[in-house]
C-alpha cells in the first residue's frame, strides 16, 4: 500500500483456503471435473481417472487438449496472473459407438416412413388410377360391367364414381337398346313369316302395325283401309286405342285430311293440328302416312288405299323425320300385303266361278257339299240341294244360235240369285245343269224354292236382240240327311230326282226318295204351283216323292 506521493505505507496479505469444498466449487464453475496439480491432491475427478489424469496433464503444453487419458480428455492449467494454481481439467470423452447407432435409427426410421409416405401415396393416388386405367381398358374391349372401387372421396374417388356411373349408365342403354333390337327382329321375323304364310289380312295388318311399333317406339297405333261404299277409313286393326273400331271420313280430321291429301301429316296435336274429330284417338303426338295400290303406279290419287298412324312416342320427342321414312316403309308394305290379299281374293274368286254367269263353279260345288253336309251334321240341320237342268236347251242353240244359248244361260243365272236368300248358293254345274244349295231347309222348303225357279224362268221369256226365248227349267231336289248321308249321295239324290221330272215331263219339279222311308209316297206338287204365304223355307217332313227308273247319263 502506497500513499499519492508513492512511498510504501504497508501490506495486506489475503488468502483463500485451498480445500476439497473450494475445488468442488471451482469445478461447477467451469463444467469438468478440476484436479489440483500440486500439494495435497483434490479433485472432482473419479478416483479411478484422478492419476491418469495428472499424467496426461505433465505432457500437455499451453493450452492444449490430451487426450491420453484413457476416456478423458484433458486440459492442463498452470499457474498465471490472478490464478496461483496448477490445475487440470478434464472431462469424460464421448461414446462415438452411441451415437452412431442413433444416427443409424434415424435413417431407418426415416426411411421406413418415407416407404409408408410412398405406400399411403400409391395406395391414395396411383393405384385407383392403374385400376381406372384397367377398367377403362376392359370397357374399351366392351366390358360394360367394369366397375372401379371407390376408397375415398378425393378428385380420383370422384373420377372413379363418376367412371361407374357412365358405364352404368351405358350398360343400361345398351341393355335397353339390344332387347328393343331383339324385340324389333322378332317382330321382322314374324311380319316376314305372315307376310309370306297367309292371306289373312287382318293378321297381316295387325303383324305390321306391331312392327311399326316396335320400329318407332309408339304406344298406340291404327291402319284405316278405305271402305268406298261409305267413303270413310275404317280401321282394320288398332293397337292401344280405347275405339279400336274407329271410322273416319276422308276429308276430316286428322286420318280423313291425310287420306284425302296423300300426304304423310306428323306433329304434336296441340301446336301442329289439323283439328282432331272427337272420336278420334286422344294422343300428344301422331305421325300418319298414306298408302296407295301398288299397281295404281305412283298416283296417289286421293282418297288412299289407306293410312297407317302411330300415337305417342314413348319418351317425350314427337315423331321425327327418320320415324316418317320407317313408317312410310311400312305403308308400302301394308298396301302390298292388301293389293296381295285382293289379287288372291280375286284369283280365287275367278278359279272358283264360272265366266259365263258368275256363279260358282262345280269345282267349287264339290267342297260345298261336303262343308255344308259336315256344317248340318254338326248341327243336326238340314240341307236341300236343287239340281237344275233347262228343258230342250239344245233346241234354244239350234233355232237362235249358240249366243243366244249364252245369253239364255247369263239371265237364267241372273235370275236363281235373286230368288235365293244371301246364305243359298248356286252353281253352274256345266252346259245348262246347275245346283242350289239351301242351308237348314227341309224338302218342303226346297219345293217352294224349285216353285219359285221355275216360275221365275218359265214366266217371263229371256229378250235378246232377235226376240224373245221362253225356257223352263226341270228341278230335282233332295235333303241332307233323308236321301243322303254324304254330299255326293244327296247330289246323285238330287239327280235322280232331276230325271224324274224329266221324265214327268219337264218344268216341273220332283223330290227324291226317301231311301229311308220306302213307304212313303210322293205328293206331286204342279208346275207353277202357288208358294205358301210365309214365302220361305219351311221346317216339317220332306214330301215323299215317287222314284222313275233311273236313267244312266254322264255328268
Ligand atoms: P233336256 O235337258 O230337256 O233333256 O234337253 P236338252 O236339249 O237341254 O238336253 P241336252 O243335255 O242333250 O243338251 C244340252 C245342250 O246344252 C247341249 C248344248 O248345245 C247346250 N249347251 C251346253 N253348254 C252350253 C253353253 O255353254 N252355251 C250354250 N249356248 N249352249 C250350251
Ligand atoms: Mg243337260
Ligand atoms: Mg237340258
Amino acid at each position: 500500500m502506497r500513499d499519492a506521493a508513492g512511498s510504501v505505507l504497508g501490506s495486506v496479505e489475503v488468502a483463500q483456503t485451498v480445500d476439497a469444498a473450494f475445488v468442488r466449487r471451482l469445478a461447477d464453475a467451469a463444467g469438468a471435473a478440476v484436479t489440483l496439480r500440486a500439494g495435497p491432491t483434490y479433485s472432482t475427478e473419479s478416483t479411478r481417472h484422478r492419476e491418469a489424469v495428472v499424467q496426461a496433464a505433465v505432457g500437455v503444453r499451453g493450452n492444449a487438449v490430451a487426450d491420453s487419458a484413457p476416456d478423458r480428455y484433458v486440459r492442463r492449467l498452470d499457474p498465471s496472473p490472478g490464478q496461483p494454481l496448477p490445475l487440470a481439467l478434464s472431462v469424460p470423452r464421448g461414446e462415438p459407438g452411441g451415437i452412431y447407432a442413433v444416427l443409424v435409427g434415424a435413417v431407418v426410421l426415416a426411411g421406413l416412413l418415407a416407404v409408408i409416405a410412398a405406400w399411403w401415396l400409391a395406395r391414395s393416388t396411383t393405384r385407383p388410377l392403374a385400376e381406372l386405367g384397367r377398367a377403362a381398358d376392359r370397357v374399351a374391349g366392351g366390358d360394360l360391367a367394369a366397375r372401379v372401387p371407390v376408397r375415398v372421396r378425393d378428385e380420383v374417388g370422384r373420377l372413379a364414381a363418376a367412371f361407374n356411373r357412365m358405364t352404368r349408365e351405358t350398360q343400361s342403354y345398351v341393355r335397353a337398346l339390344t332387347a328393343s333390337r331383339d324385340q324389333l327382329r322378332n317382330h321382322l321375323a314374324v311380319l316376314g313369316d305372315t307376310l309370306s304364310s297367309t292371306h289373312d289380312l287382318h293378321r297381316i295388318l295387325q303383324v305390321i302395325l306391331q312392327t311399326a311399333l316396335a320400329a318407332t317406339g309408339a304406344r298406340a297405333g291404327v291402319v284405316l283401309l278405305f271402305d268406298p261404299a261409305s267413303g270413310a277409313l275404317v280401321a282394320q286393326c288398332a293397337e292401344g286405342l280405347e275405339d279400336p273400331d274407329l271410322r273416319v271420313p276422308v276429308g276430316s280430321g286428322l286420318l280423313g285430311m291425310v287420306a284425302a291429301t296423300g300426304e304423310p301429316l306428323r306433329g304434336r296435336i296441340d301446336r301442329d293440328g289439323p283439328p282432331r274429330l272427337d272420336h278420334e284417338p286422344r294422343c300428344r303426338t301422331y305421325v300418319a302416312v298414306p298408302f296407295a295400290s301398288p299397281t295404281a303406279g305412283t298416283d296417289l290419287d286421293p282418297p288412299a288405299l289407306g293410312v297407317l298412324a302411330l300415337y305417342d312416342r314413348l319418351g317425350l320427342d314427337e315423331f321425327d323425320d327418320a320415324d316418317l321414312v320407317t313408317l312410310r316403309t311400312f305403308a308400302g308394305q301394308a298396301a302390298v300385303a292388301v293389293d296381295n290379299v285382293r289379287v288372291h281374293e280375286e284369283a280365287q274368286r275367278l278359279s272358283l266361278t264360272d265366266p259365263l254367269t258368275g256363279l260358282w263353279n262345280y269345282r267349287y260345288l264339290k267342297e260345298s257339299v261336303r262343308r255344308e253336309v259336315e256344317r248340318a251334321s254338326r248341327f243336326g240341320r238340314m240341307l236341300a240341294v236343287l239340281a237344275l237342268d233347262l228343258d230342250r236347251f239344245k233346241e234354244v242353240n239350234d233355232t237362235h244360235g249358240h249366243a243366244a244359248g249364252d245369253a239364255v244361260l247369263t239371265e237364267f243365272a241372273r235370275r236363281v240369285r235373286a230368288e235365293v236368300r244371301e246364305v243359298d248358293l248356286a252353281f253352274r254345274q256345266g252346259g245348262e245343269e246347275f245346283v242350289v244349295l239351301l242351308p237348314e231347309t227341309d224338302a218342303r222348303g226346297g219345293a217352294t224354292v224349285a216353285q219359285r225357279l221355275g216360275a221365275a224362268i218359265r214366266d217371263t221369256p229371256v229378250e235378246f236382240a232377235d226376240g224373245a226365248i221362253g225356257v223352263s227349267v226341270s228341278i230335282g231336289i233332295a235333303v241332307y240327311p233323308d236321301h243322303g248321308v254324304t254330299g255326293a249321295q244327296v247330289l246323285d239324290a238330287a239327280d235322280d230326282a232331276l230325271y224324274a221330272a224329266k221324265a214327268a215331263g219337264r218344268d216341273t219339279y220332283r223330290i227324291a226318295v226317301d231311301g229311308r222311308r220306302p213307304e212313303s209316297r210322293e205328293l206331286p206338287v204342279p208346275a207353277g204351283a202357288a208358294p205358301p204365304d210365309d214365302d220361305l223355307p219351311q221346317a216339317g217332313g220332306a214330301s215323299p216323292g215317287t222314284h222313275p227308273p233311273r236313267q244312266s247319263r254322264g255328268r
